[in-house]
């Protein structure tokens, strides 16, 4: 079954309500994630449409698994037993502007929810590069924007609703239940059903977009701090060829004091006369409007826009997050490497995230920089790079993204998340019997 005809088949569940809600994936074609790189292990999909079908469903279920929009690119979000989706459950619960909060469905993608938040007058802090993601599978694997002020996405959770292993509602919130809440906000889907969350919000914002092309490497070894701090959102796209960064894209807010005087040059680099994408080659008519052209904040903090594919499509994405201060010599650790990678290589980007007190967040106590590899669909390939990527990084105590694809060992990841212990207790508490317990989990956190 191709993606057309899933979405298809989903929208006819969803238009009546007299089709049950288990939906059974065409036997002869496995379900896939987005990237297409992974057939998922069941075709058992039931499709949940309130708080009380979440609970009787987890009740009868021995296992399963929580599928978001399925953008992993590891076995993250997988199952051999059973998937549960929570698609349907897409509602805008509450917008409450003196609390400065909003509640959603644990359905909704940032797609959905952009526009309703900005139309009543109110913004999220940051956003990934793509807004067709769920909320709930975003947080879940601690997704971030770029920003060296901006905590990833997780950050903006203030609380939330979920259905434990036994079937019951638990309510936690960053007010009241202070650890077990930072514990289970980036919970990998491990700890239950996350049915509903609440956001912080701000007022509405308005940005622009600027790029810039060619940016000498030596500047970025220099200047690193000033780049970084240029905009309230910076990306370097580059594929580690010619001692550059092809692109600089720099996203500032409107502001006074925030706007971003965009001059000819930067650094040395030039800026773009034209829209581009991050691989210069492809068409920018799926990417967010740049040229400075002023527009609310969720048509800029993402780099792709909504009803177009993001990225490249056929890809594989791997990730890591660097200690802030080891930056530049990570930069130029993979720099080092450009022969090996660069065959495989689509694109390359580096952001800065802030730090946070998310127990799993790779960003966890530490300020980060990301160093993002889009790759071309050859697995045997590309697992024997990151494996030597990862072991230049190693020194620098590289944490992978949990939804992109890394050989890390569990016991190297137990080395750097302190906190592992304490969350492998709470998913004891929440999901006393294991429900929600896959073959990730059961390798990268309960091995350990
Ligand atoms: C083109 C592309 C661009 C990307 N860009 C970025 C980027 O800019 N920054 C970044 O950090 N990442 C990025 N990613 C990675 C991706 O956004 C994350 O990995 C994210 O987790 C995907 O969300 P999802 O809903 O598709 O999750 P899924 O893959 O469906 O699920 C992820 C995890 O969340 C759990 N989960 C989902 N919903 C629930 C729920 N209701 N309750 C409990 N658990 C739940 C699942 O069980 C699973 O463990 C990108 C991916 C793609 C394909």
């Amino acid at each position: 079954m191709n993606k057309r005809t899933f979405i298809k088949l989903f929208s006819a569940v969803m238009a009546s309500p007299a089709i049950s809600p288990f939906l059974t994936w065409a036997a002869e074609d496995k379900q896939k994630n987005w990237a297409g790189n992974l057939e998922y292990g069941t075709d058992r999909l039931y499709s949940a449409n309130s708080l009380e079908q979440v609970r009787s469903y987890v009740k009868k279920q021995n296992k399963l698994k929580v599928l978001g929009t399925r953008h992993c690119f590891n076995n993250i979000a997988d199952s051999t037993d059973n998937f549960l989706s929570l698609k349907p459950m897409d509602e805008l619960v509450a917008v409450e502007p003196e609390g400065r909060t909003v509640t959603v469905g644990a359905g909704m993608t940032y797609g959905q929810l952009c526009p309703l938040l900005h139309r009543k007058g109110f913004a999220l802090h940051n956003l990934a590069s793509l807004p067709h993601i769920s909320i709930a599978g975003a947080v879940s694997t601690a997704t971030h924007g770029s920003g060296e002020k901006n905590g990833n996405l997780a950050t903006a959770v203030s609380a939330l609703e979920m259905v434990t292993g036994d079937g019951e509602v638990v309510k936690l919130s960053r007010r009241e239940d202070g650890e077990a809440f930072l514990g289970a906000v980036v919970g990998l889907g491990a700890l239950g059903v996350i049915t509903k969350i609440k956001l912080d919000i701000q007022p509405t914002y308005l940005m622009r977009q600027y790029v810039y092309e060619n940016l000498p490497l030596s500047a970025v070894k220099d200047h690193f701090d000033d780049i970084e701090s240029s905009g309230y959102s910076v990306s370097l796209f580059t594929d580690w060829q010619k001692q550059r960064i092809n692109e600089v894209w720099i996203k500032s807010r409107v502001e006074e004091g925030q706007a971003f005087d965009a001059t000819r040059e930067f650094f040395g680099a030039k800026r773009a006369t034209k829209n581009l994408h991050p691989i210069a080659e492809l068409s920018a008519e799926n990417c967010t409007e740049q040229m400075g052209v002023p527009g609310p904040w969720y048509e800029r903090l993402p780099h792709f826009r909504m009803g177009f594919t993001p990225s490249a499509g056929k890809e594989l994405q791997t990730e890591y997050f660097v200690p802030r201060q080891h930056a530049i010599e990570a930069v130029l650790a993979v720099e080092r490497l450009r022969d090996q990678v660069s065959p495989h290589l689509m694109i390359s980007e580096i952001r800065a995230i802030a730090a946070d007190n998310l127990w799993l967040s790779p960003c966890y106590e530490q300020p980060c920089v990301t160093i993002h590899f889009t790759w071309k669909q050859d697995w045997p390939a590309v697992r024997m790079l990151i494996a030597v990527i990862e072991k230049e990084l190693a020194p620098f105590h590289a944490r992978p993204h949990w939804g992109k694809l890394f050989t890390t060992s569990p016991a190297e990841l137990k080395s750097r998340y302190k906190k592992l212990p304490d969350f492998i207790r709470l998913t004891k508490k929440f999901d006393p019997h294991g429900k929600f317990r896959d073959e990730f989990l059961s390798t990268n956190i309960f091995s350990s």
